[in-house]
């Protein structure tokens, strides 16, 4: 899914004021490998090339010396990990603190919503990263119907919230 789309998903689902802290681990999972791999295109003095097609992208990314990019993305798009990285600081906010961390879960609800809109050509999400190699080769989320379907979801929770549940 596209990164203006988990930011707003972060913003609709998850409940008290929008934050910088929800948007930033909403996007986490996807920001953190490219802009990794951005930067180290930047670094060898290149640009990351424009692709024409899914499949020459994905054919740049299995490269050798590309590989690294789709490996670490399992990584950032683990459920596993992610339990692993925010059950710590959730429980520190919610027993010491007092309060409940919302914004944590942004990124186990940005890996909810990719594991059904990727495909096993485009960047399959291997939610359970490093036990098992299971996906679901699913719509992928730049097919028109997926792409503006998700955004008018969007909308009709953005107005559900405000309108029917005032929060
Ligand atoms: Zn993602």
């Amino acid at each position: 899914m596209d990164i203006m789309a988990h930011s707003l998903w972060s913003l609709v689902l998850l409940p008290g004021k929008p934050t910088i802290a929800k948007v930033a681990l909403g996007i986490a999972p996807d920001v953190v490998v490219f802009a990794l791999s951005l930067s180290k295109q930047a670094i060898k003095g290149k640009m990351q090339p424009g692709f024409k097609t899914r499949t020459k992208m994905m054919n740049w990314y299995h490269r050798k010396e590309n590989k690294w990019v789709l490996n670490l993305y399992k990584y950032t798009h683990s459920l596993v990990i992610w339990t692993a990285v925010i059950l710590p600081i959730f429980l520190y906010f919610y027993f010491v603190r007092n309060i409940i961390p919302w914004f944590l879960l942004a990124a186990p609800i940005h890996i909810l919503m990719d594991i059904p809109t990727h495909d096993n050509n485009s960047f399959p999400v291997q939610f359970l990263t490093p036990f098992s190699k299971v996906r679901i080769n699913g719509m992928h989320w730049s097919k028109p119907l997926i792409f503006i379907g998700n955004y008018v979801l969007i909308i009709a929770v953005f107005y559900f919230r405000l309108f029917v549940i005032r929060k």
